[in-house]
């Protein structure tokens, strides 16, 4: 374990010193059910958290921290636009009338000069003609996750009684797009679908009519529950490529259903292939757009591919603030926003500490890359294995993320000559 790589863990009572002069801009995943869901995805990263954090099983976020929440991610914000995403668990588990507060609230404390803007990370199950009358009228971009045609998809996302979920989710999504509701597809790439990804690509495109992908990798240590990223023991990290650093071995550091880092590669050279060739221009894949963008000398568009992290926290429905979605763990506590105020925690010390933890704990092995500037070591709670020299604090994904860099850098370069060659719109 990087000892850099964790939070000082110091009170935040100098916190307001780091304040900067001028308000910035930040993200907040909002949470207001918590960790509760209507299903039981066997790869879920985000259920046990009611017993890590002890939280009350039937108790969403109060009204109490919903308005001072809004208020002050509002208030201490300076971009045109401010937007809210709201995920859990499973965010419509608290109904239609919450979300018509949240949108009362926004207008009252909304400024003039501003834009706001909701985002709302869904399993679909609920989502119905009601609901979807409501996220068009308030121009909610709505997230759906899917992770392939059904037989894929019902591997791993399934009811709380373990019953398949495709029909219904696909429902949902037929509903949302009668109503003209704007949504994007979330796909967790998982040890199985990993597999097919131009079964899973054409799915998305044609069969769902998704014009908006996000690829996310599973990647889950067997000790995430009750063990935050960078405290694992040092004695037990396995060298990448080993039979350890691989799903499916009876002493693997992951969990069976994570993806396999030979086949997160293949999957998305597959996929992209597929993109390149027939969809460019037409249908957004976040981890292609990205490699476009960085391939221009372009910021990344992915926290988990740029250089530094930090400015996308988590609230839980009690007021608890994280360092990020994938922290929320006692360990990455910034505070409660009834305590300190949002500013605070998010341009603390600590919190700059984290995201610059991204770039500055990166072992040799990343820092001597070809593909550095494409990948900055992917995202640091992935950080599980060594290096084949030894060294810790290297991405689990790194043979597949290698084996994408190389296979597309070619075509990456002949894209971003494109675009940099045609005229402005
Ligand atoms: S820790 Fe990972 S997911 Fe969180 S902000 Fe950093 S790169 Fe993104
Ligand atoms: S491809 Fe591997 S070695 Fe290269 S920057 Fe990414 S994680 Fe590091």
């Amino acid at each position: 374990m990087k000892e850099s790589t964790k939070l000082p863990l110091t009170p935040l009572v100098n916190a307001g010193r780091y304040l900067p002069p001028l308000k910035r801009r930040y993200h907040v995943m909002a949470k207001p059910s918590g960790s509760t869901c209507n299903l039981d995805c066997s790869y879920c990263f985000y259920l046990h958290k009611e017993q890590l954090l002890h939280q009350d099983r039937d108790k969403g976020m109060s009204d109490e921290v919903l308005e001072n929440f809004i208020r002050q991610y509002i208030a201490t914000q300076d971009g045109e636009e401010i937007v809210f995403s709201w995920q859990g668990g499973e965010p419509t588990l608290m109904g239609l009338d919450f979300f018509r507060k949240v949108v009362e609230l926004q207008k009252k404390y909304q400024p003039k000069h501003q834009r706001i803007e909701n985002d709302l990370q869904t399993n679909g199950f609920l989502i119905n003609d009601e609901w979807a009358e409501f996220l068009k009228e308030h121009r909610f971009l709505v997230g759906v996750s899917i992770d392939g045609p059904r037989e894929l998809h019902d591997r791993y996302r399934v009811t709380r009684s373990g019953k398949p979920t495709f029909d219904r989710v696909m429902r949902g999504i037929e509903t949302l797009k009668r109503h003209g509701v704007s949504f994007n597809t979330l796909v967790v790439i998982n040890r199985v679908n990993a597999r097919f990804p131009k079964e899973v690509y054409h799915f998305l495109t044609e069969t769902v009519g998704s014009t908006y992908i996000q690829f996310i990798p599973c990647v889950e240590p067997v000790e995430f529950k009750h063990t935050a990223p960078q405290f694992w023991r040092d004695d037990t990290i396995p060298i990448t490529g080993t039979r350890r650093a691989h799903p499916g071995d009876l002493d693997s550091i992951v969990t069976d259903w994570s993806v396999d880092p030979d086949d997160w590669g293949s999957f998305l050279i597959g996929a992209f292939e597929e993109w390149v060739n027939h969809d460019l221009g037409r249908v957004q894949v976040n981890v292609f757009e990205t490699a476009v963008v960085q391939t221009m000398g372009l910021p990344a568009q992915l926290c988990v591919t740029a250089e530094f992290c930090g400015k996308a926290l988590a609230m839980e429905k009690n007021g608890d603030v994280f360092s990020c979605d994938h922290y929320v763990y006692p360990e990455y506590k910034l505070g409660n926003i009834h305590r300190q105020s949002l500013a605070q925690m998010v341009f603390s010390e600590r919190q700059q500490a984290f995201g610059m933890g991204k770039k500055n704990t990166l072992p040799e092995y990343c820092k001597t890359c070809p593909h550095l500037k494409l990948c900055w070591g992917e995202c640091p709670k992935n950080r599980i294995v060594r290096a084949p020299d030894g060294e810790t604090g290297l991405n689990y994904l790194c043979p597949g993320l290698k084996a994408f860099f190389s296979t597309a850098k070619p075509t990456l370069e002949k894209i971003a000559a494109m675009i940099q060659a045609s005229p402005p719109l």
